[in-house]
């Protein structure tokens, strides 16, 4: 069977993913920079697709909107830039009425509001489901932040909580009641803006990248980017008290479903000592890059659990991928 990994992999292969010429950044982080004219441009698409990244019975057409906006400008964000202009591809279903696309359009300007980004173009197709397809163009804030930047001894943050998404959707799937917050970060996530501007001017930071499908496994692809492993401290993941309740509800361990969580968007990012006070105070501090071990499994571990006598016992890596 096939995944997303896979696809990435054969499409560097065929279309080179090296940067070089006019490619400062190509395939394999979470958006690429071309250089144009003078100015580095920073690119990313995303899409989501009804019935795999969201389902009508919970989503109204113009959360739709604002969820994609909020997905593809987070991998800007994610690299320490600002998005600028949007486009917009939708395949619409037979039978789409006119207030349908009227309420989408109405999240995706809301979304792009709330960004400073403009929606300058898109196109229009029929779809056996709803599809919306966002392509936004960013220019750098500081510096450009890549995930394959992460050096031992660096220390690992989060900018915000994870699991909120997740535990919506276990309960919506459950058919139990969910809070406006909770029902928020699934439906209407907001992309953490202010965070990665900031980030991308803070030299001390080496590497960044957004959590979309799940803390380990965009911590494992940070890992793999930056040839090292990372330490993990469970008890310091940053988890709402309103998901901890969410997931006790659905007898469920509320860190390790929140470690497992996709669509967080907040932002995963390393620090090389010693950490500066403004960042120490305001974001969690959750590990620590390991050196690269050969030979084994994950290149995750758990610090607060050790496995013999003195190694930290490994995490297997579980999240999100789309599988063919
Ligand atoms: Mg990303």
């Amino acid at each position: 069977m096939m995944n997303e990994q896979t696809v990435v992999n054969a499409a560097r292969k065929m279309f080179g993913g090296r940067a070089g010429g006019r490619v400062r950044v190509g395939i394999g982080d979470d958006a690429a920079v071309v250089r144009i004219g003078r100015t580095d441009v920073v690119l990313t698409i995303d899409s989501v697709v009804e019935g795999v990244d969201f389902d009508f019975r919970y989503f109204t057409w113009t959360d739709v909107g604002f969820k994609a906006v909020s997905a593809a400008v987070s991998d800007l964000y994610a690299c320490g830039a600002r998005p600028c202009a949007i486009l917009v591809s939708v395949g619409l279903p037979a039978g789409t009425r006119a207030s349908d696309t009227r309420a989408l359009m109405s999240g995706l300007r809301d979304a792009a509001r709330v960004y400073g980004a403009k929606i300058v173009g898109g196109d229009t197709s029929a779809s056996p489901r709803l599809f919306v397809d966002v392509c936004a163009v960013g220019e750098i804030a500081g510096s450009f932040k890549s995930r394959s930047g992460a050096k031992l001894g660096d220390w690992i943050f989060l900018s915000g909580p994870v699991g909120a998404s997740r535990a919506a959707l276990g309960l919506f799937q459950k058919k139990l009641r969910v809070s406006p917050a909770l029902r928020g970060a699934h439906c209407r996530p907001i992309a953490a803006a202010s965070d990665g501007i900031r980030l991308a001017r803070e030299p001390r930071v080496t590497a960044m990248m957004d959590v979309s499908d799940g803390l380990l496994i965009d911590l494992a692809r940070m890992c793999a980017a930056s040839r090292v492993s990372a330490g993990i401290f469970p008890s310091r993941v940053p988890v709402l008290q309103a998901t901890r309740d969410a997931f006790r509800r659905l007898r469920r361990d509320p860190v390790q479903e929140a470690m497992v969580g996709g669509e967080d968007y907040v932002l995963l990012f390393c620090v090389r000592p010693p950490v500066p006070d403004g960042l120490a105070g305001r974001y969690s501090c959750i590990g620590q890059i390991l050196p690269r071990r050969r030979g084994v499994q994950t290149p995750l571990y758990n610090m607060e659990r050790r496995s013999g006598i003195r190694h930290p016992a490994g995490i297997m890596v579980k999240g999100f991928l789309h599988r063919f």
